[in-house]
């Protein structure tokens, strides 16, 4: 896996970011290159490495409740959307992450944005 962009550059204020959407626990900002036309990610605010990590299901609750304040706010909920989380060898980045994406992939050639694998 990659270095920790999320707790390294976003969380620490390194790199800025245009928030979507913010809880006490999670945040939601648009992806710094993104690969969709909407592409949203949605992080824990803690440090969590992988989805089967999270020990606490309040947060699986807020960060669904993020997702879905998004999806309606944006009117995504008739247009379409995915939310996809990568695991395992499909994880790079070493922070629980979620990407909401919506519309058409910006490179439908790179086999990565056919919506299975999206770094
Ligand atoms: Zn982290």
């Amino acid at each position: 896996m990659n270095d920790d962009f999320y707790c390294d550059s976003v969380l620490s204020g390194r790199v800025a970011i245009r928030v979507v959407a913010e809880s006490a626990n999670v945040l939601a900002f648009e992806h710094t290159r993104p690969t969709w036309q909407t592409h949203i990610v949605v992080i824990p605010k803690q440090h969590i490495c992988r989805l089967i990590d999270v020990r606490d299901d309040a947060l699986f609750g807020e960060l669904f409740q993020v997702m879905a304040g998004i999806i309606e706010e944006r009117g995504l909920a008739d247009t379409g959307y995915k939310i996809i989380t990568n695991g395992g060898s499909y994880q790079t980045t070493p922070h629980l992450h979620f990407h909401l994406v919506s519309g058409v992939p910006l490179d439908p050639a790179n086999p990565a944005q056919a919506g299975e694998l999206i770094v």
